[in-house]
């Protein structure tokens, strides 16, 4: 059975993500989609907003688990059994950087194959940074975030 990982930040999930996930599951036998605790970013939203979110937005998806973690990806795809670690590539941009986390995590365990995938053209410059900062100066993200995720942003923005 092949397990892949889909780890980030998801803060939030784009439509862009759900596009790499979309393909993950048609590739392997299950992915699990996977908000990393770690993440050096300052948070948006919460882990736990950004995991229910995921789950809104991939319902009735088949073979897609949703969870976060804490430590190393390496050590969860262990815990997971998986073999795979998916990520996505937008931009020559993100190459840089998406390779030597790849060559790293192999040199850690070397059983480990990190599979890149291309979005579609459309959801292809969509970023969360982008989202946030159209959303925080009132701008439409409706067309680059699953519907949960819009609705959930508009209800949290008048509580504050
Ligand atoms: P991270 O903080 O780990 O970069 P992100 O949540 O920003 O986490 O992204 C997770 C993964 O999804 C990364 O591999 C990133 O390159 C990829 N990704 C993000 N947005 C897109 C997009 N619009 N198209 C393709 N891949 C994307």
């Amino acid at each position: 059975m092949k397990i892949a990982i889909y780890p980030g930040s998801f803060d939030p999930v784009t439509k862009g993500h759900l596009d790499i996930l979309k393909s993950g599951t048609e590739l392997f036998d299950k992915v699990i989609i996977a908000v990393a605790k770690n993440s050096e970013k300052t948070g948006f939203l919460t882990v736990d907003e950004r995991v229910m979110l995921i789950k809104q937005s991939v319902a009735g998806m088949q073979n897609v688990e949703v969870d976060s973690f804490n430590g190393l990806t390496i050590d969860y795809a262990k815990q997971k059994g998986a073999q795979i670690l998916l990520r996505g590539l937008r931009a020559v941009s993100d190459f840089e950087y998406e390779m030597q986390l790849s060559q790293t995590n192999s040199a850690l365990a070397k059983d480990l194959k990190t599979v890149f995938l291309i979005t579609k053209p459309e959801y292809n410059f969509i970023s969360s940074g982008t989202i946030k900062e159209i959303f925080l100066n009132n701008g439409d993200i409706s067309k680059f975030v699953p519907e949960p995720v819009n609705e959930y942003l508009h209800k949290r923005k008048l509580k504050y």
